[in-house]
């Protein structure tokens, strides 16, 4: 976990200035054209996905959580600062039977992610109480067979007590075969992770 300095960011953070919807999508035809590089955030249903984004763009609706119908079937495309998307996908369901990600996810996320030239990477995000679900585990793994960039977060970590983060981070980390120090632990309450976060977006957009 990196230190925040007191009194805001250093020279080097990336600061989100500006955050627009651009457009929601089913079919590649329908993927805005513009080549900026591009940044998905990935999870099963209500895991804190939209509290997530909103809490890096500092919006409190710009994405809509999960209670709202309509657009939560859909790719959403918002672009960030005028120079990189941020790219929020459907949440998964809450798997009690293992099934593939084709069959869990479906068809039109694996399009996406095999398809779009421009994306950077993929936030995958589970949360810190509960060990990683099935459709989290298969999709970790696919991600990893196609090359995909990961950057895996356990969020409404502010639900626990700080004592409890490392264990579970370390139990979660067995299953998907990686370093506990490689999850960022979020909390969209307390913005604890977002400057890690961000600093991992950076990374991936190559800022
Ligand atoms: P989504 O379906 O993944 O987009 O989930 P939402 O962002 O809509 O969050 C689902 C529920 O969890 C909402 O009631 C949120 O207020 C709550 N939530 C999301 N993130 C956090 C967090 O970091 N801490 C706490 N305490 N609650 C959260």
């Amino acid at each position: 976990m990196k230190k925040q300095e007191p009194g805001g960011e250093k020279p080097d953070d990336l600061v989100i200035t500006s955050a627009e919807f651009v457009t929601s999508s089913v079919r590649p035809e329908q993927y805005p054209r513009d080549e900026l590089p591009e940044v998905a955030f990935a999870g099963r249903s209500n895991v804190g996905k939209s509290a997530l984004i909103n809490c890096l763009i500092q919006r409190k609706k710009l994405v809509r959580t999960s209670r709202t119908p309509g657009r939560t079937q859909l790719i959403n495309f918002f672009r960030i600062n005028g120079s990189f998307l941020f790219v929020d996908l459907p949440g998964y369901g809450y798997a009690k039977v293992p099934q593939s990600l084709r069959a869990t996810w479906g068809p039109m996320i694996e399009t996406y992610l095999d398809l779009r030239g421009n994306l950077r990477g993929i936030v995958q995000i589970m949360d810190l109480r509960h060990p990683p679900t099935p459709d989290d585990i298969s999709l970790w793994f696919w991600l990893k067979e196609k090359k995909i960039r990961a950057v895996p977060i356990l969020t409404k970590a502010d639900k626990l007590s700080r004592a409890k983060w490392s264990p579970l981070a370390q139990a979660a980390a067995r299953v998907l075969g990686i370093s506990s120090a490689d999850f960022i632990i979020f909390s969209a309450q307390t913005r604890e992770g977002r400057e890690e976060l961000l600093d991992k977006i950076k990374e991936l957009i190559g800022n």
